[in-house]
């Protein structure tokens, strides 16, 4: 079976539903840049895929930054005079700013208070708040609570540690027939927040999964790294095979309501660019298409002017443009199996125009050739697809002329790219076709 029957035939309602089993287990944990929440996200992944883990130490030079220290935490809170838990890491990892040095001390309200991070447009909400370069302590409540706090000698306790160790992250890799790869990546680095970007880690390994199980013209490489310093590490450490990524996505934001959105990337009109704008334009429901930004996700290292790879960011909602975002409201409500299910369908669809765009050449370019006499006419299905298979036939039979692929006569023509291919498949078996070399 290949990618575009697999696309058909796969029980999405079902797989929307694991996808959100797994979101649901790796939710509690307490992630960062660096240490064991990291590690334990990747147990849980390798009951699903043999993933390689990489460590790398601390202090390794990684172009102009340096692989840092490693944060851990166990525990934290904020007690009042009377011995009350008024803030546990234990209800919400999100409470403790993201790698926070130990503190162990009493202190007033005033300096609580400046070490309290909140977000007053949404008072109910914890925001989540990092400080991964800079030394400080601190606790993120919501901006109600900041508000209540009265007079009092406070308590406060992290139980964490920032020394040497390591950076992790981890890779995996399906051989398809070309030595050419597709890049799926995304970002591990966030503790309990589920759109940005369980959906992207959950969507990574389901699709490493249903790809595994189909012959592929592609080889795909699957990164699973911290932000950032993540995806610098890792073309800083693989820079000699880099040149093998002829695509990549980075998959992010994706359990979400909104409609899709497509982030080209920097060259903005490589071939994964048309292929995801080409899904998008023949999904029938709304979209955006961005063009490429020099902030966001990892797609900023992939597509630095050094390595200027063909790498775009395939999203619902992007970054920053829910008011959810970030904080505490990004949960497991906030996403939904369903969506989950249709963003893996969209990046099958994109998957599937990349390891079927091949160019063809008309072996009959002097006229149309006779279709009916080679029974060519006949649709299984009613009138309506009789007459699409006969447009889609003659747009091929027109364009192949060595000079474009199968998405160029998508394209061009406004038919979905599979209408387009299975036209190809027929004439090519009809022998009106030759394929072209790559
Ligand atoms: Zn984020």
């Amino acid at each position: 079976m290949n990618l575009t029957d697999f696309k058909n035939i796969i029980n999405t309602d079902q797989i929307g539903k694991e996808m959100y089993q797994l979101m649901s287990e790796l939710y509690p944990i307490c992630r960062s840049i660096t240490g064991n929440g990291v590690r334990e996200t990747f147990n849980i992944i390798k009951k699903h895929i043999p993933l390689t883990v990489h460590e790398v130490p601390t202090g390794t030079k990684v172009f102009d930054w340096t692989v840092p220290k490693e944060w851990n935490i166990k525990d934290a809170y904020v007690k009042n005079s009377r011995g009350e838990k008024i803030v546990d890491f234990k209800n919400s990892n999100l409470h403790v700013l993201n790698y926070s040095m130990p503190v162990k001390k009493k202190v007033s309200l005033q300096e609580l208070k400046d070490h309290l991070f909140t977000s007053p447009e949404y008072p109910e909400w914890i925001p989540y708040r990092t400080s991964y370069y800079k030394e400080n302590w601190g606790f993120c409540v919501s901006y109600n609570q900041f508000l209540s706090l009265t007079e009092d000698e406070y308590e406060v306790f992290i139980d964490s540690s920032i020394e040497n160790g390591h950076l992790t992250y981890g890779e995996y890799y399906i051989k398809g027939k070309k030595i050419d790869e597709i890049l799926i990546s995304c970002h591990v680095c966030h503790p309990s927040l589920c759109n940005d970007n369980l959906s992207g880690i959950v969507l990574a390994v389901f699709l490493a999964k249903y790809l595994t199980q189909i012959p592929l013209n592609y080889s795909y490489r699957f990164l699973f790294i911290p932000g950032t310093i993540g995806s610098i590490t890792y073309l800083c450490l693989n820079e000699s095979n880099v040149s093998k990524i002829k695509h990549g996505l980075v998959a992010a934001c994706l359990g979400d309501s909104g409609k899709f959105t497509y982030k080209k990337s920097r060259q903005g009109n490589a071939e994964i660019d048309r292929a995801g704008i080409n899904v998008l334009k023949n999904s029938k429901a709304n979209y955006e298409i961005l063009d490429f930004t020099p902030f966001g996700y990892d797609e900023r290292q992939y597509c630095s002017p050094g390595f200027n790879l063909p790498v775009g960011c395939f999203m619902r909602t992007p970054h920053g443009r829910y008011p959810e975002y970030h904080t505490s409201a990004d949960n497991l409500d906030f996403v939904r199996p369903q969506y989950l299910e249709e963003s893996l369908s969209k990046y099958l669809s994109v998957l599937n125009i990349l390891e079927n765009n091949k160019k063809y050449l008309n072996k009959n370019p002097k006229c149309e050739p006779q279709l009916g006499r080679r029974g060519l006419y006949q649709a299984i299905g009613g009138q309506q697809d009789k007459k699409l298979r006969e447009l889609a036939m003659l747009w091929v039979l027109n364009l192949s002329d060595g000079g474009n692929t199968l998405l160029d006569i998508s394209d061009r023509s406004g038919l979905e790219f599979d209408s387009i291919k299975d036209a190809a498949d027929a004439l090519f078996n009809h022998e009106l076709l030759k394929e072209c070399p790559e």
